[in-house]
């Protein structure tokens, strides 16, 4: 597990890139530029890991292009001690750019061997979730709510209810809703009944599948 000044120099290429397609949260910028992303795929993809691309991990599944990661956590807006679920761990890359910016970070995957792998790996890199859990992010985490928000990885056909009702009242859901292309999707909780929605484009992700596997 090295992290080289190679690296270190792609991975600010690759921060350049991200300020040029719009990014421009700085604690985001600095997350990206801080984290050994290459470390998150596997061996065969090394050279591919600073490009702004998404790249295939275990299980059929993938690991998000680093815009989109970027793009769902500049809308989180995410403050110190945050309390924020995740669902759809995959290699966990994005649960260390939250642990990075100092979020409480609940995460769900529902592939018992990438939960498995990613639960050995995070806190190799020193990135602590304050729980991975290997279960259907479809029901969030009632038992851990209310969130300051959530944040959903993989592409949903619906909005989940209980994730609507797992936010804090001003938290935030960040949500790609669509079948084969989907719509980036922010609900701001206004009251217990009242969510403001705002849309963000399209952007292409993997399944969010029923029940665990
Ligand atoms: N955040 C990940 C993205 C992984 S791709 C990363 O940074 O690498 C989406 C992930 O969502 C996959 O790992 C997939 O197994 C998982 N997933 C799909 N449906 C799910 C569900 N219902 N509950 C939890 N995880 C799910």
């Amino acid at each position: 597990m090295k992290d080289t000044f190679k690296h270190k120099g792609l991975r600010q290429q690759l921060v350049t890139t991200l300020k040029n397609k719009g990014i421009t949260n700085e604690a985001v910028l600095n997350a990206i530029g801080n984290i050994p992303r290459h470390l998150f795929m596997d061996s065969s993809f090394l050279d591919y890991a600073y490009k702004d691309m998404a790249f295939p991990i275990a299980a059929e599944q993938t690991i998000s292009q680093p815009y989109t990661v970027a793009f769902q956590t500049e809308l989180l807006q995410v403050q110190k001690e945050d309390k924020i679920l995740e669902i759809g761990t995959g290699s966990g890359y994005q649960t260390a750019v939250l642990c990075e910016l100092g979020a409480k970070v609940y995460s769900i995957e529902r592939q018992q061997e990438l939960f498995k792998k990613t639960s050995k790996f995070l806190p190799k890199l020193g990135y602590r979730a304050k729980k991975l859990i290997f279960g259907d992010g479809y029901k969030g985490l009632n038992e851990e709510a209310p969130f300051d928000s959530i944040i959903v990885t993989a592409g949903a056909p619906f909005v989940p209810k209980p994730l609507l009702s797992q936010l804090k009242i001003g938290g935030r859901l960040v949500i790609p809703v669509g079948d084969d292309v989907q719509i980036m999707t922010l609900f701001i909780r206004k009251d217990t009944k009242q969510f403001e929605q705002h849309e963000f484009g399209e952007f292409r992700f993997v399944p969010l599948l029923e029940d665990k596997n």
